[in-house]
């Protein structure tokens, strides 16, 4: 059987539709933020609505063997060598062999590693497609157990299935791994409680490029983070910063779509999760409720740049996040 996963972007349009619905306005408000991201992953409704044979990779030589392989979901890299091939990310299932004819490209060598930076569909979704020649999968222990085990999404009563066993990582790390392939020292890190529990950031430094995991807005929106995965506002700030102390000004940053962020607008991202916290907390001690939180609009002054046509998270949503994950509300993980 051959799932079939939305892209991201793909994702967000639904996401942008469902958050318009008054029905959510009743009560699944509080997590519907959260969960309908994975929700609609796993939906097969939702999967009918893309035709994956028009979508198109985009690569774009970032030098130093690094390209980016972009198709409006979540975003590859790929390091080329003179022995192989390093993956970042393996895209949906259907997209796998559109992956495969980017890769061959730019090079007739067998793809040697695959990371993946996180366990969203759209991110290790032809794994076992694209592992078949051989390759070892890399990842964080939280992603293996994810991938292993399936994920239950209460709010919505879905189960995401297991993965089988040839998809899985063969290598996984804790907090931090060095690959050394193709004269590049690729550094691999893991902030916790991101976009999910389970990040990798990825940093190439001779190419001067990170992939950050989901963990910065793509085409310079609002970051969006996913609670039931495990994913926090706190620790968007905290990848966000790591991701900081790690760039130039000319360091490109690879969101999950979209054309490479800068190091200005990472540090314009930042400051202003920074700020939305401090204006979020103090709505939170001050006992107001999620939809009072949402009416004091913190997130006014920021919305003219975050906010783009098309994505989801809008200044609301943004607010929404914001307060439930520093009020610490989660959803449940078991039926
Ligand atoms: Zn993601």
């Amino acid at each position: 059987m051959v799932r079939c996963w939305p892209s991201c972007r793909e994702i967000v349009r639904m996401l942008g539709d469902t958050m318009r619905l008054p029905l959510l306005a009743v009560a699944a408000t509080r997590v519907c933020v959260a969960v309908t991201v994975c929700v609609l992953c796993s939906s097969p409704a939702a999967a009918q609505r893309i035709d994956y044979s028009k979508l198109e990779i985009k690569t774009t030589d970032l030098g130093h063997g690094v390209y980016l392989l972009g198709w409006q979901g979540g975003d590859s890299l790929i390091l080329v060598g003179d022995d192989g091939v390093l993956l970042v990310d393996t895209s949906v299932a259907p997209m796998g062999d559109k992956i495969k004819t980017a890769i061959a490209r730019v090079s007739d060598k067998p793809i040697r590693l695959i990371i993946n930076t996180h366990a969203h569909a759209d991110h290790f979704g032809a794994n076992e497609a694209l592992a078949k020649g051989g390759a070892g999968i890399i990842a964080h222990d939280n992603l293996r157990e994810r991938m292993a085990k399936g994920q239950y999404l209460a709010a919505f009563n879905q189960t995401i299935p297991p993965s089988v066993p040839a998809a899985l990582p063969t290598v996984t790390y804790a907090d931090a791994l060095t690959i050394h392939f193709a004269g590049e020292t690729v550094q691999l890190f893991h902030p916790p409680n991101a976009h999910t529990d389970n990040d990798t950031l990825v940093h190439f430094k001779r190419a001067n490029v990170i992939h950050a995991s989901g963990t910065i807005g793509g085409d310079g929106g609002y970051p969006f983070f996913d609670m039931s995965s495990g994913g926090s506002f706190a620790g968007m700030i905290v990848a966000e910063d790591k991701m900081l102390s790690l760039a130039d000004d000319k360091t490109r940053i690879i969101a999950d779509e979209g054309e490479p962020a800068t190091t200005e607008t990472l540090k314009a991202s930042r400051d202003m999760l920074v700020a939305l916290r401090a204006r979020v907390q103090k709505l939170v001690d001050e006992g107001r409720s999620e939809d009072q939180a949402v009416a004091a609009r913190p997130t006014r002054d920021f919305d003219a740049r975050w906010v783009h046509q098309g994505n989801f998270v809008t200044g609301d949503t943004m607010t929404r996040l914001a307060y439930q994950s520093l009020k610490g509300i989660r959803p449940p993980t078991r039926p």
